[in-house]
């Protein structure tokens, strides 16, 4: 599956969270997903091989992250969170800087509705805005009745010091695999952008086993947080962005 992966999608350069100005389009998978998830490569003969890259190619089409090339299609999409706040859990899972959410808070897009299950990180930013890549990115985690996910992406940029990141960022275990359980209280309400209007498109996690069929929101105006608090986070994390994959036949909209 792994060089299944190379040969239908489009890899870009890696930088260490610098603005960009093009997107390069080399195949090269080698920093894809930078820990221990990758499955392992098949031995099948070239012809088997051949057929399944083809086989793979028709049927994993609508991959994430993606460059989101703007202006979107105006579309009439709502967006609407009943969130309530939940009490602090904290892991360090090696890969990623994750917060479980309780039970009970949930986002209702387009009449469907999803229950919040979890937020987490990635340093880079996974998508890219016009080329642009943004330092760090957080991926708040929702699924439906039916086990469709719905994606609310947060974009970072580095100004002055994120007061809900200040909540909990002493928290963050110092070896992959702790966690910390707190009574106190967070409250993702406090962490969405003045600005809510979004991007929005049908994608697919961006872990193994990259499930397709999720329902990306990204919100246009970024979140600030400071230096020492990124800092923090690419110790934790590493570098734990995968690559651009193509956006295909799909339309970006925005609202
Ligand atoms: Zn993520």
């Amino acid at each position: 599956m792994w060089l299944l992966l190379n040969g239908c999608s489009i890899d870009s350069s890696e930088d260490s969270g610098q603005r960009v100005t093009s997107v390069d389009t080399t195949p090269n998978d080698s920093m894809d997903i930078p820990y221990n998830a990758q499955p392992k490569v098949p031995k099948i003969d070239n012809m088997k091989l051949h057929n399944s890259e083809v086989a793979y190619c028709l049927t994993h089409h609508r991959q994430s992250p993606i460059n989101l090339n703007t202006p979107g299609k105006k579309a009439a999409h709502t967006l609407t969170f009943n969130y309530v706040s939940s009490h602090e859990v904290v892991k360090n899972l090696g890969h990623t800087v994750e917060l479980e959410y309780d039970k009970g808070s949930s986002a209702v897009f387009d009449d469907k509705t999803y229950q919040l299950i979890q937020f987490h990180f990635h340093t880079p930013s996974e998508h890219r805005i016009d080329a642009e890549r943004y330092p760090m990115e957080a991926h708040l985690v929702h699924q439906a009745a039916d086990s469709t996910f719905l994606v609310i992406s947060l974009l970072f940029e580095e100004k002055k010091e994120n007061t809900f990141l200040k909540s909990f960022i002493n928290d963050i275990p110092k070896t992959a695999g702790d966690s910390t359980e707190k009574s106190q209280e967070i409250d993702l309400t406090k962490f969405f952008p003045s600005d809510q209007r979004f991007y929005t498109y049908s994608g697919s996690l961006t872990t193994p086993p990259y499930t397709e069929g999720v329902r990306w929101v990204i919100f246009k105006q970024p979140v600030s947080c400071s230096k020492a608090q990124l800092d923090i986070f690419k110790k934790t994390e590493g570098f734990n962005a995968r690559k651009l994959q193509p956006m295909n036949l799909r339309k970006l909209e925005e609202f």
